[in-house]
């Protein structure tokens, strides 16, 4: 049984093919899956229902379940994906009341091996990689359930995107050229890993990357975050240098603010020394608490008093919006179980 979801224009012209219907029977589901985000090929009324019976046959839309649908009092909807094998992960949608953005956080393995000491997902290690299939699948499910259309895409749910980078690219891919979902509204985050951002350099990547940098130099990182060890922070520099030159691009640098931690004045003069040649934009996350461990969010002056001293050294500063706490759905709390 093929599933629709996920297939190019292409691939379900194969499907049209073998039932001897046109290339336009194909366009249409192309239509339905992605555009009209259907559950059901019933649902898929412009085809006659003959047709329907035919393709029933040999195809549906999809195979995951949500499991789980939570909805916070500001919006974000939080969903538990189940795929087939039974690994489970989030996806979140987020609106802002401002904006006609409708932006989906995908994961993009179940699991996370790099455990960042702060982030709930690597608690849980690394259980597999989602395939690029089951990366769109998210999307849809958000598109059939609410009826609405995702305008932008961050890799920011569980898992490290540029350890399953084949699936990742594959998934932007299709997020560009079936959803028109624009290169510029794909957000891919990672921890660091230089080969491969070395890698998305060659390949003049026009998306934003976006950087889980966290820590203002080496000794508060390698505490922060185990891969310091191996990707540190020097070499991470070159690779950032590197990618604005091949491709031209702003870099996002995310900085999580923990008290007493990394929220110094030293910290942000560390930090905005580190960044002075890069050419970045800098998100401030305030720490979400996760059961985990005992780090704290700063205090809002801190948080006010940490920007005002970036923006001094001459980098666009903004400090990320915490969206859906309530359900456990805002970064570094996706742990893909309910409990
Ligand atoms: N693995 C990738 C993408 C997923 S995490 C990465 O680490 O970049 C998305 C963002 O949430 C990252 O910047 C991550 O560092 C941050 N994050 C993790 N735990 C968090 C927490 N407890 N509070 C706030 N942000 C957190
Ligand atoms: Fe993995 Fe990102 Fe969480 Fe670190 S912050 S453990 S890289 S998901």
């Amino acid at each position: 049984m093929e599933i629709l979801s996920g297939l190019t224009q292409q691939e379900i012209e194969q499907i049209t093919d073998s039932l001897k219907a046109s290339k336009f029977r194909a366009r249409q589901i192309h239509n339905w899956i992605y555009l009209k985000s259907v559950s059901s090929i019933d649902e898929m009324t412009d085809l006659s229902v003959k047709f329907r019976e035919e393709l029933k046959k040999v195809a549906k839309v999809s195979d995951t379940k949500i499991k789980v649908k939570q909805v916070s009092s500001d919006g974000t909807i939080k969903y538990l994906l189940e795929y087939p094998d039974g690994e489970c992960v989030e996806t979140v949608l987020m609106r802002f009341d401002n904006r006609a953005n409708l932006t989906a956080c995908v994961s993009s393995q179940v699991g996370c091996a790099v455990n960042c000491s702060f982030c709930a997902t690597g608690k849980r290690g690394f259980i597999r990689n989602l395939t690029y299939k089951e990366i769109i699948e998210q999307v849809l499910t958000i598109q059939r359930d609410t009826g609405l259309k995702v305008t932008n895409v961050v890799f920011m749910g569980q898992g490290e995107p540029l350890l399953n980078l084949d699936n990742v690219l594959k998934a932007m891919e299709i997020f560009n050229e079936d959803f028109y979902i624009g290169a510029r509204r794909l957000t891919v985050s990672t921890s660091g890993i230089i080969p491969q951002i070395n890698k998305l350099a060659e390949l003049d990547m026009q998306s934003t990357l976006a950087i889980s940098l966290h820590a203002p130099n080496h000794e508060i990182r390698k505490q922060l975050m185990q891969i310091e060890n191996k990707y540190n922070m020097n070499d991470l520099k070159k690779a950032l240098k590197n990618y604005v030159d091949k491709t031209g691009r702003r870099i996002t640098i995310e900085y999580l603010l923990i008290k007493d931690l990394n929220d110094t004045v030293e910290a942000a003069k560390q930090l905005a020394m580190y960044l002075h040649d890069i050419k970045c934009n800098i998100n401030l996350i305030p720490y979400n608490p996760t059961a985990e461990n005992d780090y704290q969010r700063p205090n809002n002056n801190s948080i006010m008093k940490f920007k005002y001293l970036l923006e001094h050294s001459g980098k666009k500063v903004t400090v990320r919006l915490e969206r859906g706490a309530d359900i456990d759905a805002a970064c570094g709390q996706l742990k893909g179980k309910v409990d």
